[in-house]
């Protein structure tokens, strides 16, 4: 039977935009529903690497607590080029007060938002829900979203309607707003191995051979994610060599894989690829609608920046609806709130997205000249700790406050030394109503 519902937010996606979003419209006592296609939390590969910002914002929203020993904390990130380690770092040299990135399996982030958002009668998530249409008379603002459940459709009436439904957003296409899609030269080949006896479950390794490299992600509980480049839409050119010739791909990354890779991955279906762009929308907003996450930018895997722009987004947005509601909740208010939110995030995101890509430029170089530049910038920076600071910054670091050389956290008990009362320069209310 149809069923309509009148709310204040209804956001299109439960991920990490569109739950946290919730969440923190929902402690702020704005009625907020949730519609999130999928039956469950269960995502493959996705989004397990949060960078440090975000973690920062989790241990403030009071999420951190509770997912106390569900994640991996990282402690060091290591590349390797043609068999020789050429950069090493140690996050306890950074000077923030969450210096260190975590694997944190995404079921388990959106798991525990949910439990979150649940805590509050302001909060519905409805599962099952695919949005499919915009509510919207011709020439007016976005006034709801029509979706389809099993048990018939739901038309859900709202003020502002929020698109949190991902990198191939459906409700961006209805709302007609503009965006760019810029493919990548390269796609990325996940698939996931027992950890090796011989490797801790704290560091991030990147090994590079020539123009091929691959990033091998401690995951929880003790298994390692393996994401390795092919040429762009070249799936299924590498299926056409077989398996063996896969095997042989990882065995010349990462020796001590050789033999696992080989017993473990025995058909196709144990692999994951995934095609690699990123989007550029120049309007993240229209009268009654907003993009949030990546709905509104998706990111490349490097750096693991997409869940972490999610969150920042999400905790940036809620305070801005929260204030338009309260100067009259009316079109322009709102539409306001949004244009401010773009404002506040997106020099952000294009400073990950160019970092992403001068990565990957990197990682393409290839030949005696190419490899070479490459081993030497990285050996550059592997010998200055500044020069360390800086390229890291850019990606994990643009949020925490940096910490006065007194207050850095003791790298042998970095979660205990937390800094976060000493901090001055927020996001907009990131804390939200603890
Ligand atoms: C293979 C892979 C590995 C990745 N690894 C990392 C990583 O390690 N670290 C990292 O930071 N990022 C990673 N990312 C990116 C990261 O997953 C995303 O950037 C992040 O999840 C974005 O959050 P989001 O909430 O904007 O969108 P999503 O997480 O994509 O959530 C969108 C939600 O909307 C729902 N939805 C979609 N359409 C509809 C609809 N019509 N109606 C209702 N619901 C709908 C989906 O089911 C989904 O739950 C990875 C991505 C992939 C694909």
């Amino acid at each position: 039977m149809d069923k309509e519902l009148s709310t204040q937010v209804c956001v299109v996606g439960g991920g990490p935009a569109g739950l946290t979003l919730a969440v923190e419209l929902a402690k702020r006592a704005v009625p907020v529903v949730v519609l999130e296609q999928s039956a469950h939390f269960n995502r493959s590969f996705r989004g397990e690497s949060v960078s440090p910002d975000s973690v920062w914002l989790l241990e403030r929203l009071g999420l951190l607590e509770r997912l106390e020993g569900e994640y991996e904390q990282m402690r060091h990130m290591e590349i390797m080029d043609a068999g020789r380690t050429v950069l090493r770092t140690d996050f306890a040299d950074f000077p923030y007060p969450q210096p260190f990135p975590i694997e944190l399996p995404q079921s388990t982030l959106l798991s525990a938002l949910a439990e979150a958002g649940s805590a509050y009668p302001d909060f519905t998530l409805l599962r099952q829900a695919t949005a499919a249409g915009l509510i919207r008379e011709p020439g007016g603002p976005v006034t709801g979203v029509r979706a389809r459940t099993p048990d018939g459709d739901v038309t859900v009436r709202a003020t502002l309607t929020v698109a949190a439904d991902g990198r191939f957003s459906k409700t961006r296409s209805l709302s007609g707003l503009p965006f760019e899609k810029l493919p990548l030269d390269r796609d990325v080949v996940w698939l996931k191995l027992p950890m090796p006896p011989e490797w801790d479950s704290a560091t991030y390794r990147i090994r590079i051979d020539g123009d091929q490299h691959g990033l091998f992600i401690p995951t929880r509980p003790d298994s390692v994610r393996v994401g390795f480049n092919i040429p762009k839409g070249g799936f299924k050119q590498l299926r056409a060599q077989g398996l063996p010739a896969l095997h042989a791909r990882i065995a010349r990354l990462a020796p001590e894989l050789a033999g696992t890779v080989r017993r473990e991955i025995l058909a196709w279906s144990d692999t994951s690829a995934l095609d690699i762009f990123t989007t550029v929308a120049p309007r993240w907003s229209m009268p009654g609608l907003t993009l949030i996450g990546d709905a509104a930018h998706t990111l490349t895997p490097v750096l693991g920046q997409g869940v972490n722009h999610a969150i920042i987004d999400a905790v940036t947005l809620a305070p801005l609806i929260e204030g338009a509601l309260a100067d009259g909740g009316g079109v322009v208010e709102l539409l306001r709130a949004s244009e401010e939110f773009q404002l506040a995030r997106q020099d952000s995101v294009s400073r990950s997205r160019s970092l992403q890509l001068r990565q990957e430029r990197l990682f393409a170089l290839h030949g005696r000249l190419g490899g070479g530049y490459r081993r030497l910038l990285y050996r550059t920076v592997d010998g200055s700790r500044a020069l360390k600071r800086r390229a890291l910054a850019g990606a994990y670091f643009q949020l925490q406050p940096r910490l006065s050389p007194r207050s850095a956290p003791a790298p042998s008990a970095p979660r205990s030394s937390r800094g976060t009362e000493a901090v001055s320069r927020p996001p907009a209310d990131p804390s939200g109503r603890e």
